[in-house]
């Protein structure tokens, strides 16, 4: 899937914080306007504000949606709320409903429009209804019993992610999720396990469905873009600041009369750069990206097609390089090449077929090449030596990476036909295009393209693309699956 594919997805994060009796709700990003277009709905004194997406057409008998995702923060004493939005809400996307697993049930006998499903803290290993203490965390959707017939619950995502999809003309994927507060134990494990998930979820579903995102995101907004963008998916912060650059663009050319030129001229000379002014955050966000002296191209605009260009060559250098920086400060990235072109995305991440059973194969294939494939030896790291770093399927020594892919006998019939195949595919590739670099089988399987550079050859690129990639994928995936069978 090409980047430019992945900019039209249509992802919906959405997010309203409780704070004493007052919501504040914040839309974080709507894409593609033409199926969404988000609106503030206020009442009750202006007390709430709801976040809709409206005009899901041929979904449900009703042409609007409307959604609320908020942190409950116990759905027992919730009962008054939802009487009172009844009317005005379809979908439901919740935290901290703080039911246990065996208290789930009560999901569906909140009201008697609504049904729903949930997750709880305990959902993998339910507690005695005995031993119930006060409630915490969990993740729930509800939604309009009109609409059950079109919702199916799905069985992805950890504890902190619920997922349903709703079905239509156009398939709705709805997420809610809890990512865990910062002061909580493991918090960056955690996190990156949420985010993960998500990745993957996306993965799978963003070229058949509409993507909305509901959660208390708990103060890790921004840390999940940019692991998310590190994960090719241009969910982007750097695209809103295009965006907003562009419009400073449009206000350049602008008449000098006109009211938006004269507050830019008027602002950009006196507001302090504390100030909350709009033109002085476009200041400041066009100094990270290199672009200096607004206010002289105030006075003298460059074309639409001259700014364009010139937003577009900064952005990108700066996250290019942001990314390969950070990225060389990981071990876990040491299979990846360091080559990142933003824009585009890692040739790991596309797949020449573009069929789901392929894409289905493409999270793993990352995971491994990224260092995020959890194995022994990582979960014994993670547990301070708790568990053990044995490989658990022939028990014979540490589940390394390269034991698990090279070395593991019980791995040994799964992946013989691929093996042969990636080897006479791949010293053929190398053989004809390269020069005398010595090629390392765990690298070249892991991530073959860093032994092809497509501006040097493009057609030992294409060849890697469209002959190694894929047995090299179909491996790593056969060798899960097989793995997880013997666990
Ligand atoms: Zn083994």
């Amino acid at each position: 899937m090409r980047a430019t594919e992945v900019l039209k997805l249509s992802i919906v994060l959405a997010h309203t914080r409780l704070s004493g009796s007052l919501f504040q709700s914040e839309l974080v990003l709507t894409k593609n306007d033409s199926l969404y277009w988000s609106d503030l709905i206020d009442f009750k004194n202006d007390c709430i504000n709801v976040h809709c997406v409206n005009k899901v057409k041929d979904v449900c008998s009703t042409s609007t949606l409307r959604i609320l995702d908020f942190n409950c923060k116990n759905i027992l004493i919730c009962g008054p709320l939802f009487k009172e939005l009844e009317r005005k809400i379809d979908i439901f996307l919740l935290q901290e409903h703080w039911l246990y697993d065996c208290q789930l049930n009560i999901l569906q006998e909140l009201h008697n429009d609504f049904t729903g499903t949930g997750k709880a803290v305990d959902s993998n290993d339910p507690i005695q209804p005995s031993h119930m203490p006060r409630g915490y965390g969990g993740v729930a959707i509800l939604w309009k019993k009109n609409l059950d017939k079109l919702v199916t619950t799905l069985p992805i995502g950890n504890d902190r992610i619920q997922c349903i999809e709703l079905s239509g003309n156009q398939k709705l994927l709805f997420i809610s999720i809890y990512l865990p507060c910062k002061s909580s134990d493991n918090h960056l494990n955690k996190l990156y396990e949420c985010i993960d998930q998500l990745h993957e979820i996306m993965e799978v579903y963003k070229a058949t469905h509409q993507i909305i995102i509901g959660g208390d995101f708990n103060d890790n907004k921004f840390l999940m873009k940019i692991t998310l963008i590190e994960k090719d998916i241009y969910l982007t912060l750097s695209e809103i600041h295009v965006k907003a650059i562009n419009l400073f663009g449009n206000i350049s050319r602008a008449k000098c009369d006109s009211i938006e030129w004269r507050l830019a001229e008027r602002q950009l000379q006196i507001k302090p750069h504390n100030s909350h002014s709009w033109f002085i955050e476009i200041k400041e966000i066009c100094l990270k990206y290199g672009i200096t002296d607004l206010y002289d191209y105030l006075n003298s605009p460059l074309s639409k097609l001259q700014w364009k260009k010139l937003v577009k060559s900064k952005i990108y250098a700066y996250w290019t390089s942001k990314i390969i920086d950070k990225s060389k400060g990981y071990s876990t990235l040491k299979f990846m090449d360091h080559k990142y072109n933003t824009g585009t995305v890692h040739p790991l991440a596309i797949s020449v077929r573009a069929n789901l059973k392929d894409i289905r194969k493409i999270p793993v294939r990352l995971k491994i090449a990224t260092g995020n494939y959890i194995l022994q030896t990582h979960k014994a790291s993670f547990s301070k030596r708790h568990i053990s770093s044995i490989c658990k399927l022939c028990s014979k020594t540490n589940e390394t990476v390269e034991h698990f892919i090279l070395l593991c006998e019980k791995l040994e019939e799964t992946k013989k036909p691929l093996m042969s195949k990636i080897l006479n595919n791949g010293s053929l590739i190398l053989a004809k295009y390269t020069t005398s670099r010595l090629a390392d089988l765990l690298q070249l399987i892991i991530n073959p393209f860093c032994y092809v550079d497509f501006d040097v050859n493009r057609t030992a690129f294409e060849e890697t693309s469209n002959i190694l990639e894929p047995l090299c994928r179909q491996l790593l995936y056969n060798l899960n699956n097989k793995r997880y069978m013997l666990y």
